[in-house]
């Protein structure tokens, strides 16, 4: 679904100052985008708006035929959510049922599906996350952070939607929890074409992924483009808090400093050919 944020402006109730200044993004359908920058610059509250958690002040946002505004009225937030699914940034602390099966099966009651589409459905989305039936009748609470994160996911994933807002979703993953995850995104963007939105400020793992960056400052936009445009400007990056990866850092050095350009990689492997080719 096609995404239109125009001048978005925020402010918490009793505080004058703006945590939004005025953002505006175009979001293409089936894209992977980032929004990235320091802890407290605003993509919490930016992203809670993609459905309706909290409605600008100004401006407005168009999530396919939902628009997002304070004069809007008439938005239909139940569809909306249906659509719009949000993996908050501590999503563990929202569990609330006794069996995984439960939790899984909670918003599909409130969408009234049947008992059998409840069944395929939860099937579906345990294997989309890599947790085996088994799991069905354990409590959520007695979990590992891997798993948590995975159920989670997978509560989120059971509507179907079309887009998919995550909140910091690598905070607390360990290395192979990370890669499930990196896999993940990109089943869900090339074989059920989700549009995906990120809050992060891990640019680490953001980098392997986005198709799109935004960068957040001082509650504007401050740079945006493709990874590499945004990732090479390591200086740009640094004003805001947020650190260029590695290995976007390593090949602009090795530019400046030997005039050799080996390029971007997203991973170290295919940068450490490009460097046995150069070196024979
Ligand atoms: P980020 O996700 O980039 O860390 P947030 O959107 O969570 O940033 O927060 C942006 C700013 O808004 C921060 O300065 C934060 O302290 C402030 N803020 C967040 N939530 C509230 C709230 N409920 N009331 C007042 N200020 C808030």
């Amino acid at each position: 679904m096609e995404i239109k944020v125009e001048n978005v402006k925020y402010s918490y109730r009793g505080c004058k100052e703006e945590i939004l200044k005025g953002i505006d993004m175009e979001i293409e359908e089936g894209k992977i985008v980032a929004i990235v920058g320091k802890s407290g610059s605003g993509k919490t509250t930016l992203l809670e708006m993609f459905n309706a958690l909290r409605l600008p002040k100004s401006g407005q946002i168009q999530v396919g035929d939902f628009l997002i505004s304070r004069e809007n009225k008439h938005l239909d937030t139940e569809q909306l959510r249906f659509q719009v699914g949000l993996l908050s940034e501590f999503p563990e602390e929202q569990f609330f049922s006794l069996t995984v099966k439960e939790e899984l099966s909670l918003p599909l009651r409130f969408y009234n599906y049947n008992e059998q589409k409840i069944e395929e459905r939860i099937r579906n989305v345990l294997q989309m996350v890599e947790l085996d039936e088994s799991y069905l009748h354990k409590n959520p609470l007695t979990l590992s952070n891997g798993e948590k994160r995975k159920l989670a996911l997978a509560s989120i994933l059971i509507l179907n939607p079309s887009l998919l807002l995550l909140d910091e979703p690598t905070i607390g993953l360990d290395y192979e929890n990370e890669k499930s995850l990196l896999k993940l995104l990109r089943l869900l963007k090339s074989r059920y074409k989700k549009t995906i939105l990120i809050a992060s400020h891990d640019t680490e793992f953001i980098h392997k992924i986005v198709d799109f960056v935004y960068v957040l400052k001082d509650g504007k936009i401050y740079l945006k483009g493709n990874k590499y445009e945004v990732f090479k400007e390591e200086e740009k990056l640094k004003k805001c808090g947020v650190k260029s990866p590695k290995i976007i850092s390593f090949s602009n050095r090795v530019w400046k400093q030997k005039g050799i350009k080996i390029g971007y990689r997203d991973e170290i492997n295919d940068l450490i050919k490009d460097i046995y080719r150069y070196v024979r």
